[in-house]
């Protein structure tokens, strides 16, 4: 109805919505009574005026010959609707005398105008009250301009009544009408915020019991379509997500598309606008950021017809977002600290895994598997920087093409990362273009993540995972290889240490030869799987006079001396070693006896020809066969060094063969 500011008085009457679908006759009493009161008097005139238009054609039936002009004034007596406005201005000052009259006594009244005899023309301005139902005041005035002859206004003057009557009627009927109107709107509008409320309520409950970051967004990206069906809704997330539901797509925070979105996100409040479609379709575009206490995860989009959203649901959709936001963050906390209790299980069970294991090879070759595993990786390639840092070389990998391969340091994505130090995360190689990749060719991939090898704080190599599908690594997977190329770095130093400790363990500090246990143990070993071999005993002549001569460290140079050309001399399968003081020996894998004494012999020319100052040797040369009676360690040093007792006792400087006994 009216629409002054202060309490309204008819709605104030109201009760309270009922949900019964049938009200019984003693309830609806109250509305028999509903009136209008002086306080709704200034806000009438529209309705008066409407129901005026409607009355005139009704009234007009009962003309009797002479001329009505018919006018509408308010309950101040003035004029809301004129039906001839000459007729009006011409006798105004009459008229309004009449209606003030009619005002102040509240009855109908007339006034001649003009009185002309002769013509047989009259003219007079009556005034009717129109008054509340209750307490009979008057709201409205009608006029008539009547003109005629004397009979003609009498039968007018008659109609007056019946007017009076008639307009009241109608106006109480218009009044009744619009008052329903407002009253069904409000219940309307009342069950729909009851529905909005217990939707509210409904999706809350929901979104609590979820702990799942795409379940959150599906739940509610549902529970709107549900309720608004003609709404056009996504979500724009600002981080990387992945979803299976097509409503949620990522955030562009560049270009001119969903710049309220954008807005909407860096402001953090909700925003709206209007906009007209080419035919003329008023719609109503919402952007909501979806925050918890942490931050903001994304933005609501909602495009709904303008004229099925009123502003409580623009409140609703806030409060929507609001809980949703902080479902979404509760999930996404939830998600992270399982995926963090799953990394360190990872972290865990690779790093003992890895540590159990001190053979370089086996560290490599768990790496590369466990990586895979772990990422869903299709490829991997391990590959270090050999010791003088000059090249590559591929140390582990399921590229068969690549496998030893050999390549400069500044090749691919291993040159990249070994250059920058940095790790990398590709989503797509064939877009990428800056690198060429042997690998990414080779493989077909598009997706790579890249970690430096850091042993003992050096970058020593480079680990890199690839997948043919792009954009297939995730930042997590980026961070987590990160985390993971540390403990097989450390993994890798152990090894690297553990085979150093046994290399020197194994070798004889002074000379670099092997030492006398690792002899024994590999002779016993080719004695157990071979069929032949061959043994060399090398002893310094005289070198108690050398060392009396030069002193003890030159002695020890020329024993130096002696080894090198001892290693120098022999294969690289020969096993040279320190048997003990300055007595030497090399064991020759599959050699026959001839060929051994062959080879003691270039070592005792060498020996006269090349050391400084000059020493010779003497050498006893032994073997062993399968086919010997008795095959042992023992008896191949035995003989070995008996033909070396005789080189002595020959005058030395020379080889002899202890043959088997
Ligand atoms: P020959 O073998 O010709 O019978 O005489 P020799 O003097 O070499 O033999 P002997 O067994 O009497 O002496 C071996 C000497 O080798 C004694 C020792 O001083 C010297 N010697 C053993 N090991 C080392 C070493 O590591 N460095 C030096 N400088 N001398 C060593
Ligand atoms: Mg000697
Ligand atoms: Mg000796």
């Amino acid at each position: 109805m009216a629409e002054h500011p202060r309490e309204d008085p008819v709605i104030s009457k109201l009760p309270s919505p009922s949900s019964e679908l049938f009200v019984h006759s003693n309830e609806i009493a109250w509305l028999e009574q509903l009136d209008i009161t002086e306080h709704d008097f200034p806000y009438l005139s529209p309705l008066l005026r409407s129901v005026f238009k409607d009355w005139i054609p009704a009234v007009s039936s009962f003309q009797g010959g002479g001329q009505l002009s018919w006018l509408l004034a308010d309950w101040s007596a003035e004029v809301i609707h004129s039906e001839d406005e000459t007729s009006l201005s011409k006798w105004n000052e009459g008229m309004y005398q009449a209606m003030r009259a009619c005002l102040d006594t509240g009855k109908t009244t007339t006034i001649s105008l003009c009185k002309d005899a002769v013509a047989e023309h009259n003219v007079v301005a009556a005034a009717i009250p129109i008054r509340t139902k209750s307490k009979a005041e008057v709201f409205s005035v009608i006029g008539c301009i009547i003109e005629g002859t004397s009979e003609e206004i009498t039968f007018a003057a008659q109609i007056m009544g019946i007017a009076e009557h008639h307009f009241g009627a109608c106006f109480y009927r218009r009044f009744e009408n619009t008052f329903f109107k407002d009253f069904i709107a409000i219940q309307e509008q009342a069950k729909r915020e009851t529905l909005r409320r217990s939707f509210l309520v409904e999706i809350v409950q929901r979104l609590q019991d979820k702990i799942d970051v795409d379940a959150v967004l599906n739940e509610v990206l549902d529970s709107i379509v549900r309720v608004y069906p003609n709404a056009r809704l996504e979500i724009l997330m600002s981080q990387d997500h992945q979803s299976s539901n097509s409503r949620v797509k990522s955030l562009q925070l560049q270009g001119e598309t969903r710049r309220l979105c954008v807005q909407a996100f860096m402001e953090g409040r909700l925003l709206r606008n209007c906009f007209q479609t080419e035919h003329g379709q008023g719609y109503l575009e919402i952007a909501v950021p979806l925050s918890g206490k942490q931050g903001v995860y994304g933005v609501f989009h909602l495009i709904i017809p303008s004229e099925q959203f009123e502003e409580a649901d623009i409140q609703l959709v806030g409060m929507l977002a609001d809980t949703a936001g902080t479902a979404f963050e509760n999930a996404k906390l939830y998600e992270q600290s399982n995926q963090l209790i799953h990394e360190l299980r990872l972290i865990n069970e690779l790093t003992q895994q890895l540590s159990q294991s001190l053979q370089l090879k086996e560290v490599f070759k768990f790496a590369r598997e466990e990586l895979l595993h772990i990422f869903g990786a299709e490829y991997c390639c391990i590959s270090q920087l050999d010791k003088d840092k000059d090249f590559f070389e591929m140390v582990s990998t399921n590229v068969a093409s690549l496998t030893k391969e050999i390549f400069p340091r500044d090749c691919g994505f291993c040159g990249l990362v070994y250059a920058t130090k940095e790790p990398i995360i590709l989503s797509d190689y064939h877009n990428y273009g800056r690198v060429y990749s042997k690998l990414m060719e080779e493989t077909g991939s598009s997706s790579l993540i890249g970690v430096p090898l850091m042993i003992r704080g050096e970058v020593s190599g480079a680990i890199l995972l690839t997948h043919t599908r792009s954009h297939y690594f995730s930042y997590e997977n980026y961070k987590l290889l990160q985390v993971l190329a540390t403990h097989i770095g450390l993994a890798i130093a152990n090894a690297s240490l553990h085979a150093e400790v046994r290399r020197m363990a194994n070798r004889d500090m002074l000379t670099g030869l092997y030492a006398r246990h690792y002899l024994d143990d590999k002779l016993l070993e080719f004695q157990r799987r071979d069929t032949k071999g061959s043994l060399i005993v090398v002893d310094i002549d005289k070198f108690k006079q050398v060392n009396d001569t030069y002193g003890h460290q030159i002695g020890d140079q020329i024993l130096k001396q002696v080894c090198n050309i001892i290693q120098s001399t022999v294969r690289k399968i020969d096993i040279s070693a320190r048997w003990g003081g300055e007595e030497l020996a090399v064991y020759l894998p599959g050699t026959e006896l001839e060929e051994g004494y062959q080879l003691a012999e270039r070592i005792r020319e060498r020996v006269a020809a090349e050391t400084k100052p000059r020493v010779t040797v003497s050498c006893g040369v032994s073997n062993w066969n399968r086919k010997d009676d008795k095959i042992s360690v023992e008896s191949l040093f035995y003989r070995a060094d008996m033909a070396l007792y005789r080189s002595k006792n020959n005058g030395r400087n020379q080889t002899r063969i202890g043959r088997n006994i």
